[in-house]
């Protein structure tokens, strides 16, 4: 089951799809399997981060986002009842990335041209309709098996990646722990063509707004804006996504005259999880497949294509250079397995815990405190290094090997 030069990877979201790409690009063979026949084209993270900006330029990805996307070079944390808010400004870090402010744009658009890129490279093949079913592996390789519609196909490589999303099969196959909670809410996203812009003061892109019974986030993508709601543990879910219960609570926000168009609607659950490890011999899990945190914040997908980049430029040195395989993997996993649970899941459920506060006197006081640091440079600036994850990748960065 050797295939020195070959690396597959389960799954074609942002996490496959740079892995492959960075890959790809140094000469290494690889097979991306997509169990999809398709391109999922749903609307989930719509955020990326300035590192991940930076991460993706020499790609020559982010040129072709930022022409997709928008800039939002601020993002503000409100108070639905008092109305109050804070602005914080992303160009304060300037002189730390080349792109300073938060790029909206739909995950579905980096897949769809980083798989095209894949495509045109002589070292990469995307195969839709390959479902990983099954994998095994010894000292030297690895064999995964997809379900096709033509009945099973077998890849042999020196490394698996798997980049198979949050119900990872290659995570089950290899009966491996996703320790963590679930949240007992639901999470609702609906998008709609109305400009919430003309209804609040000053909206940014990027809104977080706070209350104790229905805290909500508003983003803008190109052409819509998404609300992402809660909704009650028990809550029947078919009355949640319905058109007048929907209608009613974007009625709540913004009180418009007829009815909202609405494009688009989700339910779903929400989860706090990381795998113990992030490396079982030769296969390498990533993003969602190793950890999965609430998405208030945006930084699910942007720190999963962080563990893309990270992974990538390491089995380059181990494939090309000869570097010390197990060393290297394992300094892969202790460095993301840490940012993923000091950071993301600590700032994403601190982020909920902010935005449902139910103290009256709590919220205003957190309001006070969110103000001052939007107004004072000193504060400001720590604070947009945390938020928009310069903190995230500094951390890893400074993981050492053992
Ligand atoms: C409804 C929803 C809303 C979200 N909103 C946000 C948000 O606002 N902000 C944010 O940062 N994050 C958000 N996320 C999370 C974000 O989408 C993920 O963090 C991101 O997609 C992770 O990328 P990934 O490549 O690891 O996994 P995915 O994007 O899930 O990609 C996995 C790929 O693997 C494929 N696959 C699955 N099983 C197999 C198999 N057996 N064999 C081969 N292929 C397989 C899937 O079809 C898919 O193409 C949201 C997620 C959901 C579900």
């Amino acid at each position: 089951m050797t295939e020195a030069l070959r690396v597959v990877i389960a799954g074609a979201g942002p996490v496959g799809c740079v892995a492959g790409l960075i890959l790809a690009r140094a000469g290494i063979p690889v097979t991306v399997l997509e169990a999809e026949d398709t391109l999922p084209q749903d609307l989930r993270a719509s955020t990326f981060h300035p590192p991940t900006l930076d991460m993706l330029a020499p790609l020559g990805l982010t040129d072709r986002l930022l022409a997709m996307g928008l800039k939002a070079p601020t993002y503000q944390f409100r108070d639905r009842r008092s109305g109050a808010y804070a602005t914080f400004d992303i160009g304060a870090l300037g002189g730390e990335t080349d792109h300073p402010y938060r790029l909206q744009c739909e995950q579905y658009k980096l897949t769809g041209i980083a798989v095209a890129d894949l495509e045109a490279m002589p070292e990469a093949e995307v195969r839709f309709g390959h479902a990983v079913s099954a994998v095994e592996q010894s000292d030297d390789g690895v064999r995964v098996t997809a379900s096709t519609s033509d009945g099973p196909a077998s890849f042999d490589a020196a490394f698996l990646i798997a980049a198979d999303g949050a119900s990872s099969m290659v995570r089950s196959q290899l009966g491996i722990d996703f320790e963590g909670f679930t949240y007992p809410d639901q999470w609702l996203v609906a998008s709609t063509d109305h400009d919430m812009a003309a209804e609040f003061e000053g909206l940014a892109f990027v809104n977080y707004v706070a209350d104790p019974d229905e805290w909500f986030v508003l983003l803008r993508v190109p052409e819509l804006w998404r609300v992402l709601l809660p909704v009650a543990a028990d809550a029947d879910p078919d009355d949640a996504i319905s058109d007048e219960t929907i209608e009613r609570r974007l009625q709540g926000i913004a009180d418009i005259p007829g009815r909202y168009t609405i494009a688009h609607r989700t339910l779903y659950r929400v989860h706090q999880r990381v795998v113990r490890s992030y490396c079982a011999g030769r296969v390498l899990l990533a993003g969602d497949a190793a950890h999965i945190n609430n998405p208030l914040g945006g930084m699910g997908m942007n720190g999963g294509i962080h563990d893309a980049v990270n992974l990538a430029e390491k089995l380059k040195r181990i494939m090309l250079q000869g570097a010390d395989q197990t060393r290297m993997l394992e300094h892969y996993s202790a460095q993301r397995r840490a940012i993923a649970v000091e950071y993301v899941q600590a700032h994403t459920h601190d982020n909920k815990t902010a935005i449902e506060e139910a103290d009256p006197v709590k919220r205003a006081q957190h309001m006070a405190q969110m103000q001052r640091v939007a107004e004072t440079p000193e504060l400001l600036v720590p604070f947009v290094r945390k938020g928009c994850m310069f903190d995230a990748v500094a951390r890893s960065m400074a993981v050492e090997p053992d």
